[in-house]
């Protein structure tokens, strides 16, 4: 079923749009840097976890939604850890 958002400022229709979280080329060449300091330079100790960011990078996405009046744009921001953590915080 799809839920129909509406604007806050124009009560225009929101359409749900799906893009890259992160600059996907910032991505790319870290993965590419990660290898090549793998293979090269450095080493693994650096190049693995180049490639792994550069990876989770160019891989994360996120949602949004996004008017077709205004172009007024809402996150949609995963709750779970983050929730948790921001309540282990306020106990403190
Ligand atoms: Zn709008």
């Amino acid at each position: 079923m799809k839920k129909a958002l509406t604007c806050n400022l124009c009560s225009g229709e929101m359409q749900l749009y799906t893009g890259p979280r992160f600059n996907k080329k910032f991505g790319s060449v870290l993965f590419v840097g990660g290898i090549l300091s793998t293979l090269f330079w450095i080493g693994p100790v650096l190049g693995v976890p180049l490639m792994l960011i550069g990876g989770y990078m160019v891989s994360a996405k996120r949602q949004l939604w996004v008017c077709r009046e205004c172009h007024t744009a809402i996150e949609r921001i995963e709750v779970g850890s983050e929730t948790k953590a921001a309540e282990t915080k306020k106990e403190e």
